[in-house]
């Protein structure tokens, strides 16, 4: 089986071939922390967690860096308009992101480092390129990459060299492939920026977006790795800006698979803080949906196409999810049978991780691998409904259900999800009077719960009420 994947660079469906066979060095773009990431975003990060999952999956060990973007115009104005340091003002938010990353069931990043905690490696990138002539410091003390001094600019995306504007500069982290012009490394200190700023060889300032993911990138990664992502809104400027940067300090290849995501649209548009219309996780969570059921719904879609959201959506990700959880009880249930003869479950569950692997094999083609989920469930649900009801069976599919879910990570439900509140209700009273030690109480609440057709289990984290 090949492992295959769309290289934005080469615009080509390409083998993944790691630079160290086994081993998976692995970029990706993080929040800017001035507020809650929208579900928008989370498409993104649920995309680039389907991609470490599988190459989990199929055997690859993947060092997995994401950043945090703790200084920029949106974070020195956030944390102005709050009244508090930056630092103070971008924790709350990297407290949320992380919290908001489990809920979604996303595995977190092995290093996330913060710009603001990499300055010194940002500033000996900018020297290198001033060294080389590539980086000048212009009228106004900020420094910019001249774009004419690296004719390999534009290797992300087509840009017409008869447009571009060298020696024109822009100071925003964010423009367009029209206005493709020299772009700053390092902002110099304006009023505007209050107490934020940072010495350097060029005076007070902070450095630009791009140049955050160059440094921690190759000091992570190594100055060539193997796979950066993000959003298809990232190729231009920030991941050409980044190709530019690296390899005119590095003097070698940065990255040679580059995986973008489309975005999450609402009514045919991008879901964006700018426009206004969008959710958070916790706007969804408050109308009643659970973590997987959001996670259902950003997986779903094939990451290179657009995924239009609906709460229509959620309801059928409900709908589905019921039926996973309604196989899986009926699999527990018959781990206390008689073993039985399970010939034909291990034929249906090395068929159905054959296909799951091939499946996402393909450039992640999600779709596939939850058709052969959906085949599983079915052709398992026939041998049930004929008898094959024995413990071994039932041992040997649980056991594909949970490898399939080491990538899909939705077939078992949250804690407490689905629980009618009176049953909660319930639960909790018996653990007041478990603490108080009236454990006739205890117990009576106990019954009380089963006969509504609910368990209680004491965990080591505490109770948690399942379904009997
Ligand atoms: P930002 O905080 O705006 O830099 O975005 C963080 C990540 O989310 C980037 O990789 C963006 O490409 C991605 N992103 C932003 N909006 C969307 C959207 N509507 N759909 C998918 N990805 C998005
Ligand atoms: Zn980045």
């Amino acid at each position: 089986m090949t492992l295959k994947f769309y290289n934005t660079l080469s615009r080509r469906l390409e083998e993944f071939r790691p630079i160290v066979p086994g081993k998976v060095g692995l970029y990706t773009c993080g929040p800017t922390v001035y507020n809650y990431a929208h579900i928008g975003n989370f498409r993104c990060y649920a995309f680039e967690d389907i991609l470490k999952r599988t190459l989990l999956f199929l055997g690859y060990e993947v060092k997995h860096v994401m950043n945090l973007t703790d200084v920029d115009d949106k974070t020195i104005r956030g944390s102005q308009e709050a009244g508090l340091k930056l630092n103070d003002f971008t924790a709350k938010f990297k407290q949320a992101f992380f919290a908001d990353i489990a809920v979604l069931r996303l595995l977190p990043a092995d290093i996330y480092p913060a710009a603001t905690e990499h300055i010194g490696e940002m500033i000996k990138i900018v020297k290198v390129l001033f060294d080389r002539g590539i980086a000048y410091q212009a009228e106004d003390r900020s420094v910019y990459f001249s774009i004419a001094k690296w004719p390999q600019y534009g290797q992300l995306v087509n840009i017409d060299r008869e447009q571009m504007r060298s020696g024109v500069r822009v100071k925003l982290d964010e423009y367009t492939k029209d206005s493709a012009a020299d772009f700053a490394l390092w902002k110099a200190w304006d009023e505007a920026d209050g107490e934020v700023y940072w010495d350097s060889p060029w005076g007070r300032g902070r450095p630009g977006w791009h140049l955050e993911c160059s440094a921690m990138s190759s000091k992570y990664l190594g100055a060539t790795f193997d796979m950066h992502c993000g959003g298809i809104d990232n190729i231009f400027p920030h991941h050409e800006d980044e190709i530019a940067q690296s390899e005119a300090a590095n003097g070698c290849k940065f990255v040679n698979y580059w995986l973008h995501c489309a975005h999450l649209v609402v009514d045919g548009q991008k879901m964006s803080k700018s426009l206004g219309n969008f959710y958070t996780l916790h706007d969804i969570l408050d109308k009643g949906y659970s973590g997987r059921e959001v996670r259902w719904v950003l997986i779903g879609t094939h990451y290179r196409q657009s995924l239009n959201f609906s709460f229509q959506a959620l309801e059928d990700a409900r709908a589905s999810l019921q039926r996973i959880d309604a196989f899986r009880t009926r699999l527990q249930e018959n781990l206390a049978n008689p073993a039985g003869d399970s010939g034909q479950v291990e034929e249906i569950t090395s068929k159905t991780l054959d296909d799951f692997a091939a499946a996402l094999s393909d450039d992640l083609n999600i779709s596939a691998a939850f058709a052969a989920l959906f085949e599983f469930i079915r052709e398992m649900n026939r041998l049930l409904d004929s008898g094959c009801t024995g413990s071994n069976a039932a041992r040997l599919a649980l056991d594909c259900l949970e490898k399939l879910d080491r990538v899909l990570a939705v077939c078992t439900p949250d804690p407490g999800e689905g629980v009618p509140p009176e049953i909660t209700a319930l639960a909790e009273e018996r653990q007041a009077a478990r603490k108080s030690k009236d454990y006739a109480r205890a117990d009576a609440l106990r019954k009380e719960i089963e006969s509504q057709g609910w368990l209680v289990e004491d965990t080591p984290k505490g109770p948690r009420v399942i379904r009997k």
